[in-house]
């Protein structure tokens, strides 16, 4: 048996690990306490113009107001008036959305238009694709779900179309020239 340690040397190597297990940044986001008087009153102004520039907005489709809301850290809205043909998704106080979902219906087809955009120097990435209404239910809809079109580049145009042929006319020239 050898010389009992005393009762510091035990103590000290366990705080050491102890220290050593902790993160190399132990918090992400400063305390409220941290923020000046002027930082907040921006916030708030941004967040005021954000909520401004969102009761603005209004679906391309048929151009009724958008519902939803604004969270601590994003937008999610939709179409007032028929929920299912639009809705779009922003990060707070920034006014290009990340996420926008177009429904077109045509008969028993419906195009489903999505469109992401992922930070200030990205590029749209649109995929459409058609899905067959005859299929009651969604989740096999949604399987046999089948793309038309995807391009990374501009934002597709969104507008009420009269009919299939002239969505896909405005898609087959969108690709031409983009
Ligand atoms: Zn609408």
């Amino acid at each position: 048996m050898g010389k009992p340690l005393s009762f510091k040397d035990l103590l000290i190597p366990k705080i050491e690990a102890a220290q050593q297990k902790k993160p190399a940044t132990s918090f992400t986001r400063p305390l409220m306490s941290a923020i000046t008087p002027d930082q907040l009153s921006r916030m708030k102004e941004l967040e005021k113009e954000f909520i401004k520039f969102c009761n603005t907005l209004r679906c391309p489709l048929c151009s009724a107001q958008l519902d939803g809301g604004v969270s601590a850290k994003a937008a999610n809205l939709y179409c007032r008036a028929n929920p299912d043909e639009y809705k779009v998704n922003y990060f707070k106080n920034d006014p290009i959305f990340y996420k926008r979902t177009v429904r077109i219906n045509f008969n028993a087809t419906q195009y489903e238009i999505l469109t992401y955009h992922d930070g200030p120097d990205s590029k749209y990435k649109n995929f459409v694709s058609k899905l067959d209404l005859t299929i009651p239910r969604v989740d096999l809809r949604e399987r046999a779900k089948v793309k038309v079109f995807e391009l990374e580049g501009p934002c597709l145009p969104i507008k009420s179309e009269t009919s299939e042929e002239m969505l896909l006319d405005k898609i087959k020239s969108f690709i031409v020239f983009s």
